[in-house]
């Protein structure tokens, strides 16, 4: 992420949470002195600080340098708000430096050619369940479907940090984006949750509705704090 793509507004926040953590810090390092307090509590709360200061950045990362280059993004957003909240599983991955037409093909399986607009109700339609087209992923290169029902490599990843197994969505979204720069996107069919995955990282995120007068149907990506993403 570079600095310079954050916002003031972005800056404060993720400063007040450094500094809500070095308050921490500091108590910790006190309580070490004086031999009394729960250190065991304060460690586990800096742990949870920390976490909440990565989601917030990796959010203002997708936020501030990923979205404002993908064409089509509204729609995707649209198509995704409308899949978590059906409880509709999709994958899908958008294209920047890495070519990801090796993956239309891939282990023997055959991704469909669709070279289409990208649209919410074609999205939705895709991942509609039963639909002939709706297990495996989709690829979007410049705003366009160019294939759907493609299967991607499954990351050697099995469990989360917390210990909680992967299923074989995640740990497609998870192994494409161990080996390529795309963005991944997904809808879990389980919990209706979307989260986007960059570089092997499974970031979740809300979409949602954003009441704009100028623009009353738009739609956008939120942070969600939440853990895990599955
Ligand atoms: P969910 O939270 O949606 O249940 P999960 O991570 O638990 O996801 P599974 O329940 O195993 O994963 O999801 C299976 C579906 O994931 C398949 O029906 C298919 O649509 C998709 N999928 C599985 N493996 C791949 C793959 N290698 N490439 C693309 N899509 C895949
Ligand atoms: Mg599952």
């Amino acid at each position: 992420m570079t600095l310079c793509q954050l916002n003031d507004g972005m800056k404060d926040d993720l400063r007040d949470k450094l500094e809500e953590i070095s308050l921490t810090v500091e108590a910790v390092l006190t309580m070490l002195e004086q031999k009394e307090g729960c250190l065991l509590c304060e460690i586990a709360s800096i742990k949870d600080m920390a976490f909440e200061l990565d989601g917030l950045a990796s959010f203002y990362h997708f936020q501030s340098s990923l979205l404002p280059s993908l064409e089509g993004m509204e729609e995707v957003a649209k198509a995704l708000a409308s899949l978590s909240r059906k409880g509709h599983g999709a994958l899908l991955a958008v294209e920047n430096n890495d070519n990801l037409e090796p993956y239309i093909a891939i282990c023997g399986a055959t991704g469909v050619a669709i070279e289409a607009k990208v649209s919410a109700p074609l999205l939705e339609t895709i991942f509609y369940p039963g639909n002939p087209l709706h297990d495996g992923a989709v690829i979007i290169r410049e705003g366009r479907i160019i294939s759907a029902g493609c299967v991607f490599p499954l990351s050697d990843k099995k469990y989360t940090s917390e210990g909680q197994k992967i299923g074989t969505r995640h740990r497609a979204a998870i192994g494409l984006s161990e080996q390529t720069d795309a963005l991944v996107l997904l809808v879990s069919e389980e919990t209706g949750k979307v989260s986007f995955v960059q570089g092997g990282v499974i970031h979740p995120i809300e979409v949602s509705l954003c009441p704009n007068r100028d623009s009353p149907s738009a739609f956008r990506f939120q942070y969600h704090q939440e853990n895990p993403a599955l």
